[in-house]
């Protein structure tokens, strides 16, 4: 079975719960670099998208994007909310009236989601910001794509390249965002967005693994 609406509201279910669970330490990577809340931005962001859960919980796909969008845009402040609510809004508008998804859809999802994250921050690769992991996971689906892989292995591909760039963001210097100000002591520490978007995408290869 593809990726179907009852999923897509289970993943962001399960992204509800390992944001609260990471809460602390995506915290603890945003004092290191930041100002302290990313932790508390994502967690009340997710909050206040899982009390709107029964308002969502019989549409289509796109609509269920379109709300998390919506939500993270109005309840989380700073950079991270409405960066993620770029994020889902793109998904969504990929996604309209749609009630399943396939490998090649979910790839359309992310690029279309990255490409609005990219457009609205305008970080590059390198900047240390999430699009640093949002990028190796967007291109790790495409060559899933390319090789035929199947839908719960290119997940797992997906989110491990997502993990890569997360790590990969511990020696780089900030070019975007509060992290920038540091200039050079912003090296070695670990992105706190990169983190967000790595937990986010591993929560969708957890909650979608027997989807196919
Ligand atoms: P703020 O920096 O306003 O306190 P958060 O702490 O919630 O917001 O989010 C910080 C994260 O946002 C950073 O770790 C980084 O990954 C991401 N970020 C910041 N600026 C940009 C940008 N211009 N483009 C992409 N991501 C960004
Ligand atoms: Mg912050």
């Amino acid at each position: 079975m593809p990726i179907a609406r009852e999923d897509a509201l289970n993943w962001i279910k399960a992204c509800g719960k390992v944001l609260a669970e990471n809460r602390d330490y995506l915290t603890q990577l945003d004092a290191a670099i930041g100002d302290a809340d990313h932790g508390a931005n994502m967690d009340r962001g997710f909050k206040a998208v899982l009390n709107k859960m029964p308002e969502i919980s019989d549409k289509d796909i796109g609509t269920i994007f379109k709300t998390v969008g919506m939500t993270l845009i109005s309840t989380v402040g700073g950079a991270g909310g409405p960066l993620y609510g770029t994020f889902f809004l793109q998904a969504g508008m990929k996604t309209a009236g749609k009630m399943e998804l396939t490998l090649s859809d979910w790839y359309t999802v992310l690029d279309a989601a990255l490409s609005g994250v990219v457009m609205r921050g305008k970080a590059e690769l390198g900047d240390k910001t999430m699009v640093d992991a949002l990028t190796p996971a967007r291109d790790a689906l495409k060559a899933a794509l390319e090789n035929h892989t199947s839908l719960p292995t290119a997940l797992e591909q997906s989110a491990e390249a997502a993990r890569e760039g997360m790590e990969g963001t511990i020696p780089m210097v900030a070019r975007k965002g509060r992290a920038s100000y540091l200039g050079e002591r912003s090296a070695g520490h670990q992105d706190p967005g990169a983190t967000s978007s790595y937990l986010i995408l591993k929560a969708a290869a957890d909650t979608w693994s027997a989807c196919t």
